[in-house]
């Protein structure tokens, strides 16, 4: 039985004043939630921030992108290690940000994944097509491509330890969420194509969606069987939509 995963990704948002009152209020929404875990992705410079006061909480806490390196001549990157030495237990790889905003390919998106599982972080990889991408039909396609950017490369063992996020780009910041349907459609691809390789491994990786999830849509997408959880952007700022997300996930396992 795979548990539910609900991951906050906050972006490039937050401040120490308004951080404070947003995991203080996240802590105290989730503290009875048993059938669910929580994740939140802060920004680098808050990361000693989450770490003080989520440390005897039940939500943990990660990064939003990593460098692939331990260290170096590498100005302004932040190493696995760092993020470990910070308590981070969690890294988001390949976000579709990243990958048009700082031009981040398959490749360096493997190579970061590789970087995390090695420093012990489990890797959040996404996945996800544009909006012409889907309307030609091409979703397999680029889901599968970006798949096998890892399968091919580390075998499908490694999925063991990392988790899968359907993050179609249409659907990321636009308030239009992919029906339940889109989504369990996608999430089932993913798995059976993951089943073409190792058929134990398909049936126990955690894949996510991502894309306008709010406490409005979260049940029907946590209702569907291959939907293990979501990651969340702007509903993962707001106590109440954070915490409201993470209870329907509690109440669908
Ligand atoms: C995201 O940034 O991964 C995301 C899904 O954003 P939003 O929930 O705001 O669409």
């Amino acid at each position: 039985m795979r548990r539910k995963l609900v991951v906050g990704n906050w972006k490039m948002h937050g401040s120490i004043a308004a951080n404070k009152v947003l995991l203080e209020g996240i802590i105290k929404g989730v503290h009875d939630l048993h059938e669910v875990d929580a994740v939140v992705c802060v920004p680098y410079p808050y990361l000693c921030q989450a770490q003080s006061l989520l440390l005897d909480s039940n939500v943990a806490w990660g990064a939003q992108n990593m460098c692939s390196n331990n260290d170096g001549a590498i100005t302004g990157a932040v190493s696995p290690a760092m993020l470990v030495d910070y308590g981070c237990t969690h890294v988001i790889i390949g976000h579709s940000e990243r990958r048009n905003l700082f031009h981040e390919t398959d490749d360096t998106a493997a190579a970061r994944f590789n970087a995390a599982l090695a420093a012990g972080l489990t890797p959040i990889f996404c996945m996800g097509e544009s909006l012409e991408e889907r309307e030609s039909d091409w979703t397999d396609y680029i889901v599968g491509r970006q798949l096998d950017s890892i399968i091919r490369r580390f075998g499908p063992l490694v999925l063991e330890h990392a988790v899968l996020a359907y993050e179609p780009l249409w659907a990321v910041g636009s308030d239009q969420a992919a029906t339940p349907q889109q989504a369990q459609d996608v999430h089932d691809f993913i798995r059976r194509r993951i089943s073409r390789c190792n058929a134990s491994v398909a049936s126990a990786v955690q894949v996510l969606y991502g894309g306008s999830v709010t406490p409005a849509n979260a049940a029907q997408l946590f209702a569907m069987p291959d939907i293990d959880g979501v990651l969340v952007g702007r509903a993962s700022l707001k106590v109440d939509d954070f915490v409201g997300i993470c209870k329907a996930a509690n109440v669908q396992t």
